[in-house]
């Protein structure tokens, strides 16, 4: 039997690629390999659960089981690939050589831990990039029984997501990081602030402006020292600090690689023949994303390319919608930084227009009542890879 098409990751880009061959109706052998339990789930509802308080069982779609027999695939769970040979189409688990016929890398993004985790704190430091990290933070809460004084380190999408979440669930959320307001890389700073005063209007403390020192254990608890000196305690820290592509195996293996993830064009083609890449490790024609309509969209076009239709894929202007349902955020961010932003409206209600040079529109930001206008601003936006 010829060697099979071998995805390594089952993230929404792995399993998504999976969902769409069948879909198509290829029917060719495909290989799984995961370095989780291989659930399929989605991640953007992982900053969703804490409020209503989910079980981790209850964000998985299907197991892997369930993946395999419905998707006809060979499912391999808790399996990292050490190394990738492309000249011997190869991989190695361990002792075992596995070969391939064609290789698809979804192997996502990493949480970036820019400081080192003292280890008397191990258990009470969490990151949640996938839903065995979901189970492992969930556990912690319910171990304490009573709400938490959770600190989160980080104001970007996933720290600002999780702080509303945590403090929907009742528990006593403190923000720290080094900008002067949430959303630094989405939004304009009158509109972080916004969300700031929001958040600080439902009982939530921020400390921004200044970065963290460093941890120390404090009785019981975990105490978090910031670079001017103030000090606060918290049950559990969590660290959302950025994410990066978990492009290793493909830098070992001789492919083409930058800061941004793995090289690929818009065929999802690294630069090793018989070689793809897809999802937050992926680099598309100099983009990465990191979000679910461009890696949907990869899926899409990777999944004719290997059915036998070379496919380009494109991506449009795809605002991100930011899940903070204190106050709705909605952003397009401008790939260069724009010329100006153009900030217009009233209280939490604002809308920052990005725009180049020659007052085109090239990216835009939303909050509160304005986040209606996303269709329309949008459409008036250049596509992200048109
Ligand atoms: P991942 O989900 O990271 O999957 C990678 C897979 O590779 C895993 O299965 C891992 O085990 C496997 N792997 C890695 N290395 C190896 C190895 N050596 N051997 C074997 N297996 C390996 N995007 C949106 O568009 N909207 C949102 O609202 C949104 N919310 C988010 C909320 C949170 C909390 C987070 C963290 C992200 C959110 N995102 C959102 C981003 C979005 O979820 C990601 O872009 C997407 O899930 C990435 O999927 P992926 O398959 O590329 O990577």
């Amino acid at each position: 039997m010829s060697a099979p098409l071998t995805i390594i990751g089952s993230g929404m880009a792995g399993i998504g690629l999976l969902k769409q061959l069948r879909a198509l109706g290829v029917e060719r052998p495909v290989t799984l390999i995961t370095g989780d339990s291989g659930d399929d789930y989605s991640k953007p509802l992982l900053s969703t659960g804490f409020a209503k308080r989910l079980a981790p069982e209850k964000l998985a779609a299907r197991s892997a089981l369930e993946v395999a027999a419905q998707l006809g695939a060979v499912v391999r769970t808790h399996t990292r690939v050490g190394t990738v040979d492309p000249q011997e189409h190869c991989l190695h688990i361990g002792e075992e050589r596995l070969a391939y016929g064609e290789l698809v890398l979804a192997t996502g993004a990493a949480p970036a831990v820019p400081f080192a985790i003292p280890e008397a704190l191990a258990g009470r430091l969490f990151t949640i990039n996938d839903l065995d990290d979901y189970r492992a933070f969930h556990a912690a809460l319910e171990a304490l029984a009573r709400p938490a004084r959770v600190a989160i380190i980080g104001a970007g999408l996933v720290g600002c997501e999780f702080a509303n979440d945590l403090a929907a669930g009742g528990h006593a959320v403190s923000l720290v990081a080094p900008e002067q307001a949430p959303l630094p890389r989405l939004l304009p700073e009158p509109l972080g602030r916004a969300l700031g005063e929001v958040f600080r209007d439902a009982g939530m403390t921020l400390y921004l402006g200044r970065g963290l020192e460093r941890l120390e254990p404090a009785g019981g608890d975990v105490g978090l020292v910031l670079e001017d000196g103030q000090g606060l305690e918290a049950d559990l820290v969590l660290v959302a600090t950025g994410l990066r592509p978990r492009s290793e195996l493909a830098r070992e293996a001789g492919l083409e690689v930058s800061e941004a993830g793995i090289q690929v064009d818009r065929y999802l083609a690294t630069s090793a023949p018989g070689v793809h890449a897809l999802g937050d490790v992926a680099c598309v024609a100099g983009i990465n994303a990191m979000y679910v309509q461009p890696l949907q969209a990869s899926a899409k076009a990777l999944a004719r390319t290997l059915a036998g239709t070379p496919t380009q894929v494109s991506y449009g202007a795809w605002p991100v919608l930011v899940k903070t349902p204190l106050l709705p955020v909605v952003a397009l961010p401008p790939l260069q930084a724009p010329a100006r932003w153009r900030i217009e409206g009233d209280g939490t209600d604002l809308v920052a227009f990005a725009e180049d040079q020659d007052e085109r529109l090239i990216g835009f930001a939303l909050t509160g009542a304005c986040v209606k206008r996303k269709v329309e601003l949008a459409r008036a936006t250049p596509p992200l890879l048109g």
